[in-house]
Order: structure tokens, then sequence, then C-alpha cells
């Protein structure tokens, strides 16, 4: 907030004693007034309805009803002692019942006089009743006003805030100290163009409106406005972050297209490029044409095409006198990578150096002096390449396989391995939902493949029960006959790793009984092995040794076996809409028609249901990614939790979509006229910056 009122510590507000000033702080992180001031309602209660005594029943939520009161007394000793009030409208008697606070209530009430009151609705021996409600003393006036404020808001308490009357009512009344209180301090922090443009109430009467409603359509004013706020505020920062990074890191430029990348398109390419790799080259191109230094993230399904758009990037850079390199998260897929690019740009083209942790010394030394001295253009390794050992006269253009791996930390490691830091592409298989790029990945360029090159064959996915076991064995059977490698993978899961490896064990038994040598051959890979059995294993597999691969989620990550077409996942339930994804992805990358079996028991919950039928029913990245945010929530997708993701209080990155894309897209255009933000009609956004810095920085130390 922009008023140092704000962060008054919550003991100074009337109502708040030490004890439950305590309590507040325990239970719901309440610290200040800001704290208090954005606890919002989950939700609120509709008052415009008036029910009458003979429609009450037990299954009505809350309710509101006039009575007149004849008479009330206390009944029962001890812990059976209550509070008990007669009442009635023109349709019937109601009873009124208290167990607590008897002795304050017994005060306020006046016989004969009608009232309001609000409560849950019971039936008790036949008759109706209301246990604790709320009374109000009719008139008309109050019926006026009350006329206004129809919804009530609810606060989630808890058990031990009840015990200092803090329940919804109780918080509600401190909120109502506090708006009463700091309503004036509440201040615009966006300037009057936008407020306009988009039609958004002012900041002081949303916060009224948030937890007081005037009515239905001022609480959608409400959450409207606050919605913008919370994420125009994150988009300016997210986008005023990466335009300070290109304005700190000037960037190379690749001026010209020269012989090598054309000699590669026009004699080396096998194939033509599909319109969403011309559309990302073009990207790319652009990119690195500005002067600035260029951060894009390259998403794209498993076998769009990716590497092979890294590697024209490549070509560009050498043609404009730069070194490169690919870093892979594995030296399993380092290895790969360096054999389809070598594959790709053939003996006698270019060369190409392979750096990995099994580099052996000799091999090493030469790979670095050829670096230092320029001649090797091309170079693919583990993070072994970024070590600073490593050398190279004049790196400009960086890939980065699979970006879950790298943080941000190594990402500036390689920015300072030149002057001028290199251009830097990350390459990811795993979709994330556009708005959630747009969070998440704010400093980088987002591109997309999202188009298979033609003529694939789409992975065809069903969902077996274990009653089907047998014929799923009979269906590896026979494509093993046809010559074709399986997958079988098993869930491992930290939780309940006893469980897992059990059922590791188990499977790795029935299959080695279905599957017997000599005919059938397997490799298995699980995490507790060790690392080089791990890579013999895999490298029998890749090889054709072996005919099926028994293994947990180790293989997840790119390995490319283009022979393997079928992939088997037990417990498939057990899995994670992604990691389904990612698995399925492992088959499908040759000529043959490949196979996707998803296992699992009958029972079933809702949401593993939805993750079977989504996988069954599509092939398609982004429209997973879309349902598994959707079932998830943004909390839980990979690379949240550092982000600024989760600090959302009142959007909804599932629900609030279209607002976001629209935000983002004004964020832009504000940049765009005006980069420094330093035109008058934006002097309050730096304002906005810096005091949602010191929120968050403050949040982060309670
Ligand atoms: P990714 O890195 O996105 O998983 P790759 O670049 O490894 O995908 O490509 C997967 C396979 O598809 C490779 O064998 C590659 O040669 C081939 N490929 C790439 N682009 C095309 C295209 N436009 N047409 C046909 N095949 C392609
Ligand atoms: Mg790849």
């Amino acid at each position: 907030m922009n008023s140092q009122v704000f962060e008054t510590p919550i003991e100074y507000l009337r109502g708040v004693s030490a004890s439950r000033a305590e309590i507040l702080k325990k239970e719901l992180q309440i610290f200040n007034f800001e704290d208090l001031l954005r606890y919002f309602p989950y939700k609120y209660i509709d008052r415009t309805k008036y029910y009458k005594v003979k429609d009450i029943q037990p299954e009505l939520p809350y309710v509101q009803v006039i009575v007149r009161l004849i008479s009330f007394e206390v009944l029962g000793e001890k812990h059976t002692k209550r509070l008990v009030a007669q009442a009635f409208d023109d349709t019937g008697p109601i009873e009124l019942v208290w167990f607590q606070g008897i002795k304050w209530v017994e005060k306020t009430l006046i016989k004969g006089k009608a009232y309001v009151i609000f409560g849950k609705p019971g039936i008790f021996n036949g008759k109706a009743q209301m246990a604790h409600p709320e009374m109000e003393p009719y008139s008309q006036e109050a019926l006026q006003r009350k006329g206004n404020l129809t919804l009530q808001p609810a606060y989630n308490s808890t058990e031990k805030l009840k015990q200092f009357t803090l329940d919804s009512k109780g918080i509600q009344k401190l909120v109502a100290a506090l708006l009463e209180q700091t309503y004036k301090s509440i201040q615009e922090n966006l300037p009057l163009y936008i407020i306009n443009r988009f039609k958004l109430i002012s900041r002081q009467e949303a916060y009224r409106n948030i937890h007081f409603p005037e009515d239905a359509n001022k609480l959608n004013e409400a959450l409207h406005r606050l919605k913008f706020e919370e994420l125009f505020l994150l988009q300016l920062k997210l986008l005023k972050n990466k335009l300070l990074h290109t304005q700190k890191f000037k960037g190379n430029i690749f001026g010209s297209v020269g012989d090598i990348f054309n000699q590669f398109y026009r004699h080396k390419l096998p194939f033509p490029l599909t319109n969403a790799q011309k559309r990302v080259l073009k990207e790319i191109r652009q990119d690195t044409q500005r002067g600035v230094q260029m951060n894009r993230l390259l998403q794209g399904d498993v076998g769009s095409g990716k590497t092979v758009v890294a590697l024209m990037s490549m070509l560009l850079a050498i043609d404009n006198g730069f070194q490169t390199c690919i870093m892979a998260p594995t030296e399993i897929l380092a290895n790969q990578h360096y054999q389809t690019i070598t594959e790709l740009v053939g003996d006698d083209f270019i060369e190409v150096g392979l750096l990995t942790g099994s580099t052996p010394q000799k091999t090493r030394k030469i790979l670095h002096q050829k670096l230092e001295s320029g001649e090797l253009k091309i170079l693919i390794g583990t993070h072994a390449l970024i070590e600073d050992k490593v050398q190279y006269k004049n790196l400009g253009f960086v890939v980065i396989d699979e970006q879950h791996r790298f943080g941000v930390e190594q990402r500036s490691k390689l920015w300072r391995k030149n002057v001028i830091p290199p251009h830097i592409l990350v390459m990811t298989a795993t979709p994330i939902p556009r708005t959630l790029a747009m969070t998440l990945y704010g400093d980088l360029d987002v591109s997309v493949i999202d188009e298979l090159p033609a003529g694939r064959k789409p992975i065809q996915t069903v969902h077996y029960y274990e009653a089907h076991r047998l014929r799923m064995f009979g269906f590896m059977k026979q494509e093993i006959a046809k010559g074709r490698q399986v997958y079988v993978v098993y869930p491992l899961i930290q939780e309940s790793e006893k469980l897992d490896l059990k059922n590791l064990e188990d499977g790795i038994e029935v299959m080695s009984r279905e599957f017997p040598l000599p005919a059938y051959r397997l490799s298995i890979v699980h995490g507790k092995m060790k690392s080089v059995d791990k890579q013999a294993e895999m490298a029998r597999f890749i090889k054709g040794e072996t005919q099926i691969m028994v293994a947990t989620t180790v293989i997840e990550v790119g390995v490319n076996v283009p022979n393997a077409s079928v992939m088997i996942i037990e417990n498939a339930e057990r899995f994670g809409l992604s990691q389904l994804h990612q698995l399925r992805g492992r088959v499908g990358r040759g000529a043959e028609q490949s196979f996707c079996i998803l296992m699992s028991s009958l029972k079933l919950s809702r949401d593993g249901k939805i993750r079977l039928d989504t996988m069954v029913k599509t092939n398609n990245g982004f429209e997973i990614a879309e349902t598994d945010l959707q079932l998830r929530g943004p909390g839980n997708i990979e690379g949240t939790q550092q982000s600024g993701v989760l600090d959302l209080k009142v959007a909804n990155l599932v629900t609030d979509q279209e607002l976001l894309i629209q935000v983002r897209k004004f964020v832009e255009s504000i940049f765009e006229r005006d980069p420094q933000l330093s035109h008058p009609e934006n002097e309050m956004l730096h304002h906005a910056l810096r005091s949602r810095e010191e929120g968050l920085s403050w949040n982060k130390i309670s």
C-alpha cells in the first residue's frame, strides 16, 4: 500500500487486544493493517432475500427472517446451559438458541421487538430453529440501509481464532473498523488514463467493496479492479526487468546470412522446414540483428524439430564469426545431440566437438585449445562446457536444452563467457500454457513450434485396467516380433519409495517370467543403481541389444531410441499429466506407428480419470499443459514456486487468462511508448513498482 498507515502493527487497531493480535499473526499471518485489508472474504452470502418461517428447511444455507420476539429464558445448568428465545412471523413460530455468550445476548434482547435474524436454519423437535443467529433490530431505515449491503462477506477463520471470537463475523468487524479508520489513506496507484481506459473503479472503492459489496455488480467491479492491478503490477515489474536487462547487455549482431547457413539449407537439410520452424528461425534472426542480447525460450513438443532450428541458428552465428555451443542436462543427452548434429552437418562440412564429464584429459586439452584459438565452432556438452577453465575466443550463441535444470544463475554464468554475452536459446519440450509462460518467463521471449513435421504418425494411446494385462503382454510380444523395442515404466515417488521399489521388483519379476531368455532380453534401469550401471543398461537398449527397457522415471528426459515404438506406463494414474506426456514422448520418434498403453487400477480418482482421458484424447502438449494447469493450479506446476505467480491473491492464472493477456499487451505498449516511464502520466507507476517491491520483501521477512 502506498501510505505508511498500512504498516501500522495490527495491535494498534481498535478491538485488537495483545492476545487477539498474537492469534491473528499466528493463524492468518496478519501482522499489520495492510495484511488485514488484504485478507479478503472467500465468499459472500446473499442477503437480498427474506424467508418466511414456514419455508425454513434444514438444507437451506444461511437465511434471514423478519420475526417478533415474544419471550426468552435461560435453561439448563453448567454445560447444558442455554438461552432460548421464542419468536414468530405471520407463518409460524421459531425457536432461537444460544449456547455461548449467553449473558451478553440476554442483555441485548428486548421482548416484543421485531428483529431481522440471520443464520443457519434447522428443525428441532419438528419446530423451526436457529442457533446463534445474528440479531438486528428491525426498522424501515435499517432495512433500507441493508438494502444496499446485500452481500455479506464470509471470512475464513479457525478454531483458535473462534476462541477469541474472531469468527467470520468477528473478522468482519475488525475489517469494518479498519476501513473506517484508513479509508482516506487508500491512495490510487494507477494513472487516470489507465483507470479510464479500462473502466476501473477507484482503489478506495475496490477495497471497500471487496469487503462490503454494495451489490453484486459493485463486487464484480471491485474484483476486476484488484485483479487488474495485481496482474498489471506484476507484468510491469517483469517487463521492466527485461528491459533493464536488454539495456545492460549489448548483443552481438549477426548481420548477414552467409555461406555456411546457405550451404546447409540448400544441400544438407534432408527435409523442408515446417512453417513453425521457419517462423521461429525468423524470430531468432530478428532478435540477433538488433544489437541486444537475446534470451529466448523455444517451446515445442518432443519431435517438433527444435534441434534443427537450434542448429541453423548456430550456423547463422558461425557465418558471422562466432562460436556456438549446446548444453544438455545429462551426458546421454549430450551424446545424442552430438550424434544428431554430426549426422545432419556431415563429416567434411564443419567440426563438432563433444565435451562431457567423461571426455578424456587428452581430448579435453585439444578441445580447450581449439576453443581458445576459435578454430572449433560447435561444441556440444554438459555443464562441463561452462566451467571456468573452458575459454572461448568468441562465443556468440548458446543453446540450452531442457530448461528446468538450468536456473537463472547458470544462465548468467554463460553471459560472462564473452565480453558481449552470447545470445541464449533455451529449448524445452515441456510446454507451458501461454499465460503461465508470460508470468514465469516474463524475462524471456517465447517462441513456439506448434506443428509437427508432415507425415508423422500420431502416437496411439489407450488406457487399460489391470484386467487387460494379458492383452497388454500379447501386444508387446506382437510388436517385439516385428523388431520393435518397448519401454515399461514404473513410478518412483519419494513419499512411497518403499512401496514403489517393491512394485518395480515385482514388475521386473513378472516381466522376466513373461519374457524369458533367450527369446527376450531386458534392460533394467532405476534410480537406486550406480550411474555407470545405468548408463551401461541404457546403452544396451539404445544399441538394440535388449528389446524391453524396464525403468523408473529416470528415462524421462530426452532419450532418443527411434526403434522403440511402445511405451507402457504402469500405475499411470499416479503420474502427473506433464510427466505422462514427457514419457510418451520417448516413443514416436521413428518411422513406425507408435503406441502408448496406460495401465491403471480400477479405482481412479476424478482427477486421475481426467488425466488418463486427456492422454488418450490428445497428443498436443499445449492442450495437455492447459488441462494440467486447470487440474493442479499454477502453484504445483514445475518452476512456479520461485516465481511471483504464487503471490497472486485475487487474480487466477486459470480463470483470468484473457485479462492477463490483455494486461500483458497493454504493459508492453506502455514500455514501447515510454521505456523509462518518464512521461508525467506514468509517474505514478514508479511508485507502484517501488511499493510493490517493498510489499514483497516485507512478506518474505515475516
Ligand atoms: P525436438 O528436438 O523438438 O524433439 P528434433 O529436432 O530432435 O525434435 O527432431 C525430431 C526428428 O524430426 C529428427 O529426426 C529430425 O531430423 C526430424 N525433423 C525435424 N524437422 C523436420 C521437418 N521439418 N521435416 C521432417 N523431419 C523433421
Ligand atoms: Mg530434442
